[in-house]
């Protein structure tokens, strides 16, 4: 089955950015949304890891992430877990760690959110798991997780403030030769906008790491050819509020991101109706908050780079 586009659930992102502000050095080693070929086996809706299960605007919804437990870096999920089975929020289905189950939905769910043994080939003490319902109204709820101070449950560290641009690039794949998804796609379009002509075949090939170094060599950076932190806050920029009449180049960085989204505007960082009516589109099948407003701000560019 194909498996692309695929987007993570919106509510879901905001669980991972609710933790990536409270524990802003937590290791992901073990975080992940879409599923490997062994949660395929029982079929596409057998785990809310897979595509080919829930559809919004042609593109596939993955309703489930896992977060890494990393304790000694404020990503303690034993809390965390014990916060969201406390807040029985409504886009909640189900959490797991650490052998326990919880939640509205699973085999011997009850209603009352007990924590259950949980039988599965994967004891998850490595990651917690949060699934969610399948309805886009729970999914893609952006409201805040009330998984602040609980009485009786121990506090996750003081959120240190982090610009969400920092937060967004640490976050992003670390892409090379060899690489071959939709990431490298965004990789490639970025590069093209900024004069490095490349086909955005989603193929990281000998031709792309040439034109990463030229690019890397002329922003001063390490050319490896690899991209990392560093080469996509280049690649995409300051991510500026952008709206109908911003000229310039980060206008022709959202045009590109756009076009992935098949809209064939014109790339010539001028944001006219065109780029507007493309945007506003591109929000709404993506259900970016803001309801279709053709605005690009942060939660808008966290979508382009992400999904
Ligand atoms: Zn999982």
């Amino acid at each position: 089955m194909g498996c692309s586009p695929w987007r993570v659930a919106a509510g879901l992102n905001k669980l991972l950015h609710q933790i990536d502000l409270a524990a802003p050095g937590r290791s992901k080693a073990s975080d992940g949304s879409i599923g490997d070929t062994a949660h395929q086996s029982g079929g596409a809706c057998s785990s809310e890891h897979n595509c080919g299960c829930v559809m919004v605007g042609g593109v596939w919804i993955i309703r489930a992430r896992d977060f890494t437990h990393d304790p000694a870096r404020g990503a303690n999920m034993a809390v965390w877990a014990e916060r969201l089975r406390q807040s029985r929020d409504r886009r909640i289905r189900y959490v797991i760690f650490a052998g326990r189950i919880t939640g509205p939905n699973h085999k011997n769910a009850d209603g009352s959110w007990r924590w259950d043994d949980y039988d599965g080939s994967n004891d998850h003490s490595k990651h917690m798991h949060v699934s969610t319902w399948n309805d886009q109204a729970r999914f893609d709820d952006i409201s805040d997780w009330p998984i602040g101070a609980t009485p009786g449950v121990p506090g996750p560290p003081v959120p240190v403030p982090v610009d969400w641009r920092s937060i967004l690039f640490r976050s992003l794949p670390v892409l090379k030769q060899g690489d071959n998804n939709r990431s490298v796609k965004k990789v490639q379009a970025l590069a093209s906008a900024l004069g490095y002509s490349l086909a955005e075949d989603g193929n990281f090939g000998s031709g792309t790491k040439a034109k990463i170094q030229a690019f890397q060599r002329s922003r001063g950076l390490g050319a490896d050819g690899i991209v990392g932190e560093k080469t996509w806050r280049a690649l995409a920029g300051g991510l500026p509020i952008l709206r109908a009449g911003s000229k310039g180049t980060d206008v022709k960085r959202l045009q590109a991101l756009l076009n992935l989204w098949g809209k064939g505007i014109r790339e010539d960082a001028d944001f006219g109706a065109g780029t507007h009516n493309a945007l506003a589109s591109v929000q709404r099948e993506g259900g970016v908050p803001g309801g279709g407003d053709g605005v690009a701000g942060d939660d808008t560019w966290r979508f382009l780079l992400t999904a």
